[in-house]
């Protein structure tokens, strides 16, 4: 190693799910939204004027904040936005676990949380799902330096109850609790109403799966005053102009259709549930899914072996190669002619 390397920051990067080049192939490997954002959005990208981009965006994004105030009923210095929920979440990472303690987060989650906590030093220990996948919520009664859950949970596509989950924050007055609904949409239970009550509650979520926009990248915030404050202060000593004119303007609009965006989630509950009774059909098995998508194992095949022989077929799911999960296969939850032909290549293989 050359004198210069010793001085770098090392890290294992997280590997997202896999965007291949090719169009004819059914993407269910990612947990994008299978329909277009809505009209509205379009409008706005086809009448933006460019002469906009000669100057900086408005750092604090005003119009979405303000659009998301209104959506959600929430005032707006209890709202923070960023590039996706990842940039949220990285940001929350960085200021509110600084402490010494150990944070907590279940074994098996999303993948970003430990490549945060070990970029940023954090100190962390996960705590195991039970059989079921389930979250045990008393291991997380005890000391830490902070906790983030992911409910629903993914890549199990479990939610934990809000009042569960409220025991744990409860129990931590002394910690910072984040809540990550990247998937809170497609359950219908949020944390939402509870970060009035609890000052120490982050809840975060995310334009990418429910609002089709994972492509413009927007993520968002609620919490109390305090922690929104301490969250916006570390974000403007990184990078304060993170999200451009444009985006601001699609998160916004996006925002303005709320009957879109009911009628696309509707659509994609549907359609997973359809899904799983066909996967229960041909041996299948699964927790009960609250996102959109499923996360299966069949009761002869070998999950790794349908993954190969499903991409052979142009039909991308995600198989993560890790302890307790190696057998199951995540499927992200298309249109209802893409679940078809996946139905119908499972049937071809097994
Ligand atoms: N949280 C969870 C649990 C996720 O699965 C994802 C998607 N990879 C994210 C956060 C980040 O989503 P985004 O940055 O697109 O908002």
């Amino acid at each position: 190693m050359t004198s210069w390397e010793e001085n770098v920051l090392k890290v294992v990067p997280y590997v997202p799910g896999e965007q291949p080049k090719e169009k004819d192939i059914i993407k269910l490997n990612t947990n994008e939204n299978p329909y277009p954002p809505s009209p509205k959005v379009e409008k706005v990208i086809k009448d933006f004027d460019v002469e906009v981009l000669r100057k900086y965006p408005d750092p604090e994004a005003l119009d979405l904040v303000r659009a998301l105030a209104k959506a959600y009923q929430m005032p707006e210095d209890q709202i923070f936005v960023g590039v996706g929920s990842d940039d949220v979440l990285a940001m929350s990472f960085l200021t509110f676990f600084h402490g010494e303690k150990p944070i907590l987060f279940p074994d098996i989650t999303y993948s970003f949380y430990d490549v945060w906590a070990n970029e940023f030093e954090i100190p962390f220990e996960t705590k195991p799902l039970n059989e079921n996948f389930e979250i045990v919520k008393e291991d997380y009664f005890g000391e830490n330096g902070g906790i983030v859950i992911p409910n629903p949970n993914a890549p199990t596509g479990l939610a934990c109850s809000v009042s569960q989950l409220e025991e744990i924050v409860k129990a931590n007055p002394s910690s910072v609790v984040i809540i990550d609904e990247a998937y809170g949409d497609f359950n219908g239970e949020s944390m939402l109403p509870l970060v009035e009550k609890y000052e120490n509650l982050l809840v975060v979520m995310t334009f990418s799966k429910s609002r089709s926009l994972a492509g413009s990248r927007i993520g968002f915030a609620f919490g109390s005053k305090k922690l929104i404050s301490y969250l916006k202060d570390v974000k403007y000593s990184f990078n304060s102009y993170t999200m451009d004119s444009l985006t601001i303007q699609i998160g916004k609009a996006s925002l303005e259709d709320e009957e879109y965006f009911t009628n696309c989630v509707e659509k994609i509950v549907e359609t997973r549930e359809w899904t799983k009774e066909k996967l229960l059909e041909l041996g299948f098995s699964f927790p009960a899914s609250k996102t959109n998508f499923i996360f299966a194992t069949h009761k002869s095949a070998k999950a790794e072996d349908i993954f190969e022989y499903l991409k052979s077929k142009k039909i991308f799911v995600r198989y993560f190669k890790k302890p307790r999960i190696d057998n199951y296969l995540r499927i992200s939850i298309g249109t209802k002619e893409e679940m078809e032909a996946l139905i119908k290549e499972l049937k071809a293989y097994l």
